[in-house]
This record gives structure tokens, sequence and C-alpha cells, in this order.
């Protein structure tokens, strides 16, 4: 079977190289005579397998020694309510700024648990743009400032971020993470959900400045009372993510992404191709008669393009024509509708110029 080009959303495209190793591995991983899934997450192979996969993911973002770097389960939709259990218990109060579907999700589940400002939106015009802020708006008491820093369903990003001095930035990267160099200091937290732009989905990246994280049994303690033992990151923290059995085969496919990045020039290298494929893509949707981007301007994503042709009848007729020739997953969201090509660090340059061509060829046809 011919592999596709696979422009998902998520769980997405993986590098061929990172799939045809864990092919190779998979009855024996080195000589230890079973694949990764059966180990032992105590078995010295696996740790070694773990602590590889921690040193290659702070080789690749440049994490220093204050950070903590944690794989959790539960997605990153769990993360939405772990970051107020274990923030929100020093002031009760957090900040965001609603800029799609997944910020309105952490912001529902945050209010369950404390005060909380939004301090701007962009649902007015569909999540269309990064709304812009004023920032004698945000609180200086706020236990956390919170970001989604690209908005999967809706196709933008933010390219600047909010001056938020003592109060921690926290950031969904969920569907960006990786794909161009990231200065990690300025964040308390940074998380990811893995099915993006990582590896497979079950596994969730958290990077999270060690001063925040803190023992709920201590008095001046910012988790919250009643917060479970599991969903604490001190727990995690304090067992190098080996609590309980870490999603390990996850994790093992994450760690060979990381080799793939390094061994492909890392995130500045990364961050030039995906800079390139959005502009093939971008360029093509500005020009053409037939399809037209929801965002415009310097919001737009690098790795989720969205577009429609007005039609409901011919975009559905697209995406029937492009996934008989090879071009799959290209439905967009049911709240955007019409198509999203989703163009993480996995897709080629190839992917995106064959798509281009089938689009050009498909307007020339109608
Ligand atoms: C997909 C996604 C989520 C949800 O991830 P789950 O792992 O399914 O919980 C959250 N935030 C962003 C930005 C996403 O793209």
């Amino acid at each position: 079977m011919k592999r596709v080009y696979n422009f998902s959303a998520g769980p997405a495209v993986l590098p061929e190289e990172v799939l045809e190793q864990a092919a190779r591995e998979m009855m024996s991983y080195g000589d230890s005579g079973m694949s990764v899934m059966e180990m032992s997450h105590r078995s010295a192979v696996y740790e070694g397998i773990l602590n590889e996969a921690i040193a290659d993911l702070r080789d690749l973002m440049g994490i220093s020694d204050e950070y903590e770097v944690m794989f959790i389960q539960g997605g990153a939709s769990t993360q939405f309510a772990m970051i107020p259990m274990n923030l929100m218990g020093k002031n009760g109060k957090a900040d965001f700024i609603n800029s799609g579907q997944w910020s309105k999700k952490a912001i529902a589940q945050a209010k369950a648990y404390g005060d909380v400002k939004v301090i701007a939106s962009s649902e007015d015009k569909t999540f269309s743009y990064i709304p812009s802020w004023d920032s004698a708006e945000f609180r200086s008491d706020a236990d956390y400032f919170y970001i989604c820093s690209n908005n999967t369903i809706y196709g933008t990003r933010f390219t600047e971020l909010p001056e938020t001095g003592n109060v921690p930035l926290v950031a969904d990267m969920s569907s960006c993470i990786l794909s161009e160099p990231c200065d990690v200091n300025r964040y308390g937290l940074i998380f990811a959900g893995a099915q993006k732009n990582i590896g497979p989905a079950g596994v969730t990246v958290v990077i999270m400045r060690k001063s925040l994280i803190t023992d709920s049994k201590e008095e001046n303690s910012t988790v919250l009372k009643g917060t479970p033992i599991m969903l604490q990151y001190k727990t995690h923290a304090d067992n190098n993510s080996m609590y309980n059995t870490p999603p390990t085969y996850g994790i093992y496919i994450c760690g060979l992404v990381f080799k793939w990045l390094k061994k492909n020039g890392g995130l500045t290298a990364m961050a030039a191709v995906n800079q390139e494929k959005a502009s093939i893509l971008y360029e093509y949707l500005d020009e053409s008669k037939m399809f037209h981007p929801t965002v415009s301007g310097a919001d737009r994503s690098l790795m989720n393009v969205p577009f429609v042709t007005g039609d409901k009848d011919l975009d559905a007729k697209f995406v029937k024509e492009a996934s008989a020739a090879g071009f799959v997953n290209l439905k967009g969201h049911r709240s955007v509708g019409g198509m999203r090509a989703s163009i993480y660090n996995a897709m080629p340059t190839e992917g995106v110029k064959a798509l281009v061509e089938f689009m050009k060829n498909f307007e020339a046809h109608q």
C-alpha cells in the first residue's frame, strides 16, 4: 500500500524514518529480545529510553535546569484542570486570552477552581484572528496568565507574547511545539499533547519552571486542597515521570522524533522548512479564485491552514476527490467548515507542493 499525504490535525503524520525504525525495532529493541511495548518501565533499558528522550528535548528546545520536563497522561485536556489545581492555590485568580475552542475549554475548566478573567477574545469573528490585548487589564496578582499559542482549529498563532511581568505565562503549544525555536525562559509552563507535532496520542509533554512546583503538604503550596496525587506536578517531577507506569511506547516514539529533529538541523532548520511549506500554500490560496484562506495577515498559523470555497457542495467534492488522489484528512473542523491542511514538521515540502498542484488542477477543471 502506497502511503498517502496525511493532512490530519491530529493524530497526525509522523516522519517515515521514525516509523521505519520503530518497525525494525518492533520484535527486539537493541539486544533486549523484546519490543519496547513489552518492557518493564523500571528496567535499565527503558530508563535509558526515557532519559534520552528528556535530554534530547532539553537539547532541542534549550531547556535550562530551572525547568522540569515531564511526560504526563490524559491528553492536553487534562492540563486544563491540572494547571488551575496546581497554581490557583495562591490567589485563586488567572487571566486568559480566548483565541479559540481550546482556550475556551481551558477557561471553562479553570472557572471550576477560581476567578477567571478573559483579557481579550476573538470569538466575535469565529476566532479568525488573534485578539489584541490591553496590558492595563492584566491582574498583577493573577496566579498565571494563559494563552493557546497556535489555534489548531482556526489556523491562527501568536507572533508576540503578552508581557506578564512576574505572573507566569502558561502556554498550550499542542499544535506548534518544536515547529520553530522557542524561548522557554519566557514561560512558567508549556504543555503539548504529543499527537499533533511530536508523536502518538497518549503522551503530554509538560515543561514547567521548577519554582512553580510546590508540595501540597507545605503551607505555602499553590496546589489546591484535595488535588489527587496523580494530578500534582510534584508527583511527576519527583519521580522522573515514573510515579506510575508512563505511556512507555509513546514516549519511545517521541524520543525517536526528537532524534529525527536533531539529525535534521533542529528547530531553526524546522522553522525554515515550515515557513516555506506554509508560504507555498498561502501564496496559492491568496491568488486562487476558488479557494479562500479564512485567516489573513500575520496571525496565520504555520501548522494549520484552513480554507473554504464558499460552496458546501464544492468543498465536499474537493475533499472527496483529493482523498481519492491520496491527499487525505483535508475536511475542515465543523466549526469553520471547508477544508484544513495541517502541515506539521513531518509533512514533507513535496506533500504541500503536490497538494497545491492538485488544487490548481481542480480549480482549472470546474
Ligand atoms: C488537540 C488539542 C488539544 C486537545 O488535546 P487532547 O490531547 O485531545 O486533550 C488541546 N489544545 C490544542 C491546541 C490542541 O490542538
